[in-house]
């Protein structure tokens, strides 16, 4: 297979293999790592059609993770997609009416961030290994709610690693936190920070470029990645399930040959849409990308005037894993578009950094013609929930409900009838309270942990396993800190 090999957005690093990547996470210059180039596989799709999703996984994965060995990739893949999922087929799809639901949220913890945190801890074990790196690996998120739990179900336990989750301590659903604070497992720990999701993952940012930090660390016998969406080896999972859904339509006979499809993607740090534009680079058919925001809607606005301002009232919605003003993988999209020019990045994300605004040039703009923008108000999205389980039966968590609701909006003003997936990238059970209470306001008075019982005899859905008895978890993590004091936080935890 040809060697790929990963460079910084902003020019600092080039050329380290995909190891090297994965352990870094993020370059010193605060830039993304980036394959040079991306494997072209079009020609193979016939080939795929026949692969079940670690077969389809290791095709994909293989092209990327140049340096994994054979064997390696492929034991990483067999932990990850194995029995953790409830379903065989690991991310099925599902017709609705004329629309298809590509379902990521059959993982243990129902939500999209399985796919790829579920086989981080594999790939960046191998990769430590493989770079013969004696140092016990810390892992420092931020997350909006999901993240964290799926890292910390990644993590839990794993040798010669430790994580440190911080999440917006009033940012995140009841069911989020608890799943997260009850979290067992030695090598764990979840703190909340007071401020919104935008101030936890700029702390962390900020402890990650710290270099006389990370300098202590070493000493100390410590080495800092993270798992946030900023790492290559989270994005790369996430293209296999682009391939996955095209090719289980076109087994299903719903599309010709080469035909192409949409992607409805609900959108925060703007990881899940890139990947589905990874796989677009790689072949794989895709007419438009369709990005849904919610009421944080800085990414529809840069979709439609090129310009990038995140300096706008913070909106905390019903679909809180979106509720991001700074979504991170967008540098990647825009190195993309610039023509991979470091020069250029260097100088916009300056500009996002002291003034909160950019503008993109023209040529960038025009690049941008893969992607439709939209999103949906609270009240088009509630409205969506109900509207979709009255008429079609289909119960839809909220964020999915934000791309179905831009889906319709893109519908109406396009009139385009290219087939269209609706990625669905969380169980309506993870936010049973905003869920119910769109379908009727009477649910409003029962606690989240009560309303999974409603949930389950209104849409006949039994609850799933991983939060059967969430509620009588005992609450093990009760650590809070303000925004300027997570590093002291760490090294409290660290013992440094
Ligand atoms: C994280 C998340 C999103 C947003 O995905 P990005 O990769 O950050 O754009 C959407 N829906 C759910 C349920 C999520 O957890």
């Amino acid at each position: 297979m040809e060697q790929v090999f990963y460079n910084s957005t902003r020019g600092s690093i080039k050329n380290i293999s995909s190891s090297q990547a994965i352990i870094k996470g993020i370059a010193e210059d605060g830039g993304l790592l980036v394959p040079e180039k991306f494997p072209y596989v079009k020609d193979m799709l016939v080939k795929m059609k026949k692969m079940d999703y670690k077969e389809l996984a290791y095709f994909i994965m293989s092209r990327y993770l140049t340096d994994f060995e054979e064997s390696e990739l492929k034991a990483c893949i067999k932990g990850a997609y194995g029995s953790k999922f409830d379903s065989q087929d690991v991310a099925p799809v599902k017709k609705v009416g004329e629309t298809y639901f590509l379902e990521l949220f059959h993982g243990p913890t129902l939500a999209f961030k399985d796919m790829a945190l579920s086989i981080l801890p594999y790939l960046l074990k191998t990769a430590v290994k493989k770079q013969n790196i004696n140092k016990e690996v810390v892992i420092l998120t931020a997350t909006s709610g999901d993240t964290g739990k799926a890292a910390l179900e990644g993590f839990s336990d794993v040798e010669g690693t430790s994580i440190i989750v911080f999440f917006p301590e009033d940012g995140v659903s009841e069911i989020q936190k608890r799943q997260m604070t009850a979290h067992k497992g030695k090598n764990t720990h979840v703190v909340g920070v007071l401020g919104n999701f935008d101030d936890t993952q700029n702390g962390v940012k900020e402890i990650f470029t710290d270099n006389e930090y990370s300098e202590l660390l070493d000493k100390k016998g410590y080495m800092f990645s993270s798992a946030n969406s900023i790492n290559i080896g989270r994005l790369i999972p996430q293209v296999v399930y682009y391939f996955h859904a095209y090719l289980n339509i076109l087994s299903e006979d719903e599309i010709a040959k080469d035909e192409k499809v949409n992607f409805v993607v609900p959108t925060g740090n703007f990881g899940n849409i890139l990947a589905a534009y990874y796989a677009k680079e790689m072949g794989l058919p895709i007419n438009k990308l369709i990005c849904a925001s919610n009421d944080n809607k800085v990414l529809y606005d840069f979709m439609g005037s090129g310009r990038y301002d995140r300096t706008r009232q913070f909106f905390t919605t019903i679909s809180p894993s979106m509720d991001i003003l700074i979504s991170s993988n967008l540098e990647r999209l825009l190195f993309e578009i610039s023509g991979k020019d470091s020069e250029k990045i260097k100088e916009l994300m300056a500009l996002l950094k002291d003034k909160g605004v950019y503008d993109i040039t023209s040529e960038m703009k025009e690049k941008l013609y893969d992607f439709y923008g939209g999103y949906a108000k609270e009240e088009e999205t509630k409205n969506t929930i109900r509207k979709i389980f009255k008429t079609k039966g289909y119960l839809m968590d909220t964020h999915t409900a934000v791309a179905y609701n831009v889906y319709e909006k893109y519908l109406e003003e396009t009139k385009d009838d290219t087939k269209t997936v609706i990625v669905s990238t969380a169980s309506p059970y993870k936010f049973t309270s905003s869920v119910m209470t769109s379908i009727d306001e009477k649910y409003a008075q029962f606690s989240d942990f009560k309303l999974m019982d409603e949930m389950s005899k209104l849409s006949g859905l039994d609850i799933p396993q991983p939060i059967k008895d969430i509620e009588t978890r005992p609450v093990i993590h009760k650590t809070t800190c303000p925004r300027d004091k997570m590093k002291d936080v760490v090294s409290d935890i660290l013992n440094i």
